[in-house]
């Protein structure tokens, strides 16, 4: 069996060695970590990246057992932002030289929501004369509405696989041919094809998970060449069905520990790929976030949706800063960064290297 130094200077990164890594504890763990930071600054360099989150709806037409906004939620309060409160936000993320923005939300698929975003994707580029990078993350949509809204400025796409294991997936979902995997799967492939740059990730520490699982989701990454990907801690909501952590769940703290080992992996394995520093990091670490970044990340998405909505957009519990202005997040957030050593790429898209080079080739 290879040592997890040999594995990573042999770049060694079959499934029985990744689970290896992702046991990696004390100087081993220390050295997975310190290995991905190197990479990081070789590769894509010490620039963090900012997208200025838009939460637009906590409307959604799915129910994934998981999720603290899921349709069969009663006590959540629904809310749509209204364009001028999108464009607001975009705006401030315009002028706060964030570079890019994200649109989130719950999914939702009809023709007056897929015009919607088409109107607000032509007016933010209007709006910021084309210089914000433009992001979405609206769950999955047929390969018409994933065109209509490409062509109309969006050109990155976030979209978790949540489990590349089609069992697990199973289990994370209802049973009722709405959540498959396949369909999953199918979204990701028309992105790709379309010429977004595609993201995509999973919860770390979800029940029935396995390291094997983990691992296996780190090949689904690398084997899909994909261009960005978000991954998070899995964080119990108390209205959901996964509500109490079940007798063999992880310790918050293992599963936050667990979240740092799959960003260093998943650096060394690819290299110039962007990777974000999740917000669910932060509510189990107040440092969260910046301790990803240290360990390879290189993108944060601070919330930009106005203060009174973000208590109703809880995914899990304890999400932090729910009760904060965008304004709030700024001088917070340029502090927190220079805790990492790393530099701000204020009014930069930031886009995948990795993405970059595909083309070209
Ligand atoms: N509805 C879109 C979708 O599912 O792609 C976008 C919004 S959805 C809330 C964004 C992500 O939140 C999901 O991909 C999921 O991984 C994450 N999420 C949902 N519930 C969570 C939980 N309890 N803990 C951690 N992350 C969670
Ligand atoms: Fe809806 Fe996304 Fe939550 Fe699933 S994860 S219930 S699609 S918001």
């Amino acid at each position: 069996m290879p040592t997890v130094s040999e594995i990573i200077g042999q770049e060694l990164f079959n499934r029985e060695n990744l689970v290896t890594l992702l046991r990696a504890e004390g100087a081993e763990g220390m050295f997975l970590l310190q290995k991905a930071a190197e990479m990081k600054l070789q590769t894509v360099g010490n620039k963090v990246y900012f997208r200025g989150l838009i939460e637009l709806s906590n409307v959604c037409e799915k129910d994934c057992l998981y999720c603290g906004i899921r349709k069969s939620n009663d006590k959540v309060l629904r809310y749509n932002l209204n364009d001028l409160e999108v464009l607001k936000a975009a705006q401030f993320a315009f002028r706060e030289r964030y570079g890019s923005i994200v649109i989130q939300s719950g999914e939702v698929t009809n023709d007056h929501f897929a015009e919607r975003i088409e109107r607000l994707l032509v007016h933010i580029r209007n709006m910021s004369d084309n210089k914000l990078g433009i992001t979405l993350s609206l769950g999955e949509q047929s390969e018409e509405v994933y065109n209509r809204w490409y062509d109309a400025g969006a050109h990155r796409y976030l979209l978790r696989i949540e489990s590349s294991n089609p069992e697990l997936y199973r289990k994370l979902h209802p049973e009722d041919g709405k959540h498959t995997f396949q369909k999953r799967l199918t979204a990701l492939n028309h992105l790709k094809k379309i010429g977004y740059q595609t993201g995509t990730g999973v919860m770390i520490g979800t029940p029935f998970q396995a390291l094997d699982d983990l691992a296996g989701d780190l090949l689904f990454f690398r084997d899909f060449d994909i261009d960005m990907v978000g991954m998070g801690p899995f964080i119990e909501h108390n209205d959901t069905p996964f509500n109490t952590p079940a007798g063999d769940a992880l310790p918050l703290s293992v599963r936050f520990y667990l979240t740092l080992k799959m960003v260093a992996i998943l650096r060394l394995m690819m290299p110039d790929i962007n990777i974000a520093a999740t917000t669910a990091l932060q509510a189990i670490d107040p440092l969260g976030r910046e301790k990803a970044v240290k360990a390879g990340a290189n993108i944060i998405m601070p919330n930009i949706t106005p203060g009174s909505y973000r208590n109703n957009y809880l995914l899990y519990n304890n999400k932090p800063c729910t009760d904060e202005e965008p304004e709030q997040c700024t001088g917070c957030l340029d502090a927190r960064i220079a805790l990492t050593d790393s530099e701000i790429g204020y009014g930069e898209w930031g886009d995948s290297r990795h993405f970059a080079r595909k083309k070209k080739n």
